[in-house]
């Protein structure tokens, strides 16, 4: 089994790649986990990526097109038809080209945090989050 290391399994998720083996793809028909792996059999449908693919798709757009957008007047200067001709094309090939490479490298940092447990926060254990009985209620207080 490969060292679960957050860069080999963020860089192994970024190029679409299963995290456990680095041979099997992670993805299919775009966004769909592809669970069990092909090459090891590793259930990568275990790590929920939820809302942090896009999350992190919109934190890096923003950065990369819309900051210089917002920093140089000589983008000021030009008129408006012409900057949203050139930057809503490139915010969209941007969006669809990373989304499901972030994904990978979401559910690659998920699985060398081993965070698999669904709702539980890190380092929490499925007995941490047992009910635990109620305090017997005092009726004189
Ligand atoms: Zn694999």
């Amino acid at each position: 089994m490969a060292k679960a290391s957050v860069l080999n399994g963020l860089m192994r998720g970024f190029i679409g790649r299963c995290p456990n083996c680095g041979k099997g793809r992670l993805l299919h028909r775009y966004l769909k986990v592809v669970s069990p792996c092909a090459a090891c059999g590793h259930d990568n449908a275990q790590y929920p990526s939820d809302d942090a693919p896009p999350y992190f798709t919109i934190l890096i757009i923003g950065h990369v097109v819309i900051a210089p957008l917002v920093v140089f007047p000589i983008i000021w200067e030009q008129p408006v038809g012409l900057i949203l001709a050139i930057a809503m094309p490139t915010v969209m090939a941007l969006t669809l080209l990373l989304l499901p490479r972030v994904k990978g490298a979401v559910i690659g940092v998920q699985w060398a945090i081993r965070q698999n447990d669904g709702d539980a926060p890190l380092g929490v254990t499925e007995a941490d989050w047992a009910p635990q009985p109620l305090p017997a209620s005092d009726p004189q207080a």
